[in-house]
């Protein structure tokens, strides 16, 4: 009876000469054992027959109603003859086909899972349809499989891409500093004795800061394919805001100011803020950098931040180059560079990594810009919204 199940588009025989031999009781029995080796076995699977007015009865100790199948087990309810309800999509219609004798393999989704669906044509012995036999197989875990591979798969194309553009740009951006660092260590070189002391430190500041552009490069490289990989750690300490400025960040900038700019910087509120320090440093260090790159000589920088108890709002205003005003909405988007940037060395991907560095921490970034007058980032951090303990660092990976 078994495979006679599975192939029914021919009328269904009569009993053989063997079932026959069995009592009406003996057949029910075998029926029974049939019904609930099935239910067993496949525990994925629900079979049932349809009738023309769509109600559904199981085959299997226990009838169930189309709604039980979304949670497809052996457990399910014992109700009878309820309707199909409606499955997502066009399932009543297309299940109905197989009562005018096609056989009907149909895909569907309801209640947040998949369905494979088999339905076929019961003929009685005069030809008629009266039944149709359903196979209702749940494919959710395949198909969630099967959307897990194709999402790697266009992760790993797009890291993939990510890396041949990351080529491609390092490639003509490597070559300022490295030709700047050989051609002033040939120079040098050629310098001796104490006459050509300020040389020398024209010299090896301009080294350091052509080293210092190369390591950037790499690092923000490094933080994008970390940020793809979902692989960024937040870990949250206690941060002193003014002094972190003084005396770290507005140090670290000296190596990229250009002659005579000043960072004028001032603090406003509560000193002590729970966040990120390698966030916040990337962060801080990417705006202010861009400030003094896109800001001429003798130009001010001003700096200012202010604590409460809610967030941390930090502000860096220049007086340089400006962006393009249709540029605005896409100055946040990998490798973008305004039209008015191309002849300063840049990657385009600091913006796009503090943004959703920001993002991390839960706060905003907006900015304020106009063509040759100036630009302002203003960024906004809640406070203690994932305050933790200095002593007992919290460590979550975004995945
Ligand atoms: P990069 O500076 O390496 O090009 P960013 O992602 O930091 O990359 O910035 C993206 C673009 O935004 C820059 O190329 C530049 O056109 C513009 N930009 C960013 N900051 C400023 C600023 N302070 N002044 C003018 N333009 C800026």
């Amino acid at each position: 009876m078994g495979t006679e199940l599975f192939n029914t588009t021919t009328p269904r025989p009569a009993p053989s000469g063997d079932e026959a031999a069995f009592s009406p009781v003996q057949q029910l029995d075998r029926i029974r054992h049939l019904h609930e080796t099935l239910a067993q076995n496949f525990p994925d699977v629900v079979i049932g027959t349809l009738n023309k007015q769509m109600q559904f009865e199981r085959i299997g100790a226990k009838r169930v109603s189309m709604t039980e199948i979304t949670d497809l087990g052996p457990e399910s309810a014992n109700s009878i003859g309820y309707n199909i309800p409606h499955l997502e999509g066009d399932t009543l219609p297309i299940l109905r086909r197989a009562f005018h004798g096609e056989s009907v393999v149909y895909e569907a989704t309801g209640a947040g899972r998949y369905y494979n669906i088999k339905a076929i044509p019961l003929k009685e012995p005069d030809g008629a349809i009266n039944e149709v036999l359903c196979v209702f197989q749940d494919i959710t875990e395949q198909k969630k499989m099967q959307e897990g591979l194709i999402a790697a798969l266009d992760r790993e194309k797009e890291l993939g891409e990510l890396k041949s553009r990351f080529v491609t740009m390092a490639s003509h951006e490597f070559r300022t500093p490295l030709t700047a660092i050989l051609a002033s260590t040939f120079l040098l070189e050629s310098y001796s004795g104490d006459d050509y002391s300020k040389e020398k430190i024209v010299h090896t500041s301009r080294i350091k800061r052509s080293v210092n552009n190369l390591t950037n490069i790499l690092n923000e490289f490094l933080s994008l394919e970390k940020l793809e990989a979902n692989k960024v750690s937040v870990v949250h300490s206690d941060i002193n805001v003014p002094e972190y400025f003084q005396d770290d960040l507005i140090g670290e900038m000296d190596l990229i100011k250009k002659a005579g700019q000043i960072i004028d910087y001032h603090h406003k509120g509560k000193a002590i803020v729970h966040l990120d320090h390698h966030l916040l440093w990337s962060i801080l260090t990417n705006l202010m950098s861009n400030a003094l790159k896109y800001s001429k000589v003798n130009s001010v920088i001003r700096v200012n931040s202010d604590l409460n108890d809610d967030r941390l709002l930090v502000t860096v205003a220049d007086t340089g180059i400006g962006i393009p005003a249709d540029e605005h909405k896409d100055i946040f988007g990998r490798f973008f560079r305004a039209r008015n940037a191309t002849n300063i060395e840049g990657t385009g991907l600091g913006l796009h990594i503090t943004q959703k560095y920001v993002g991390l921490l839960g706060g905003t970034i907006t900015f304020e810009s106009k063509l040759d007058e100036g630009t302002t980032f203003t960024v906004t951090l809640p406070y203690g919204k994932r305050s933790v303990t200095v002593d007992s660092p919290l460590t979550e990976t975004f995945k």
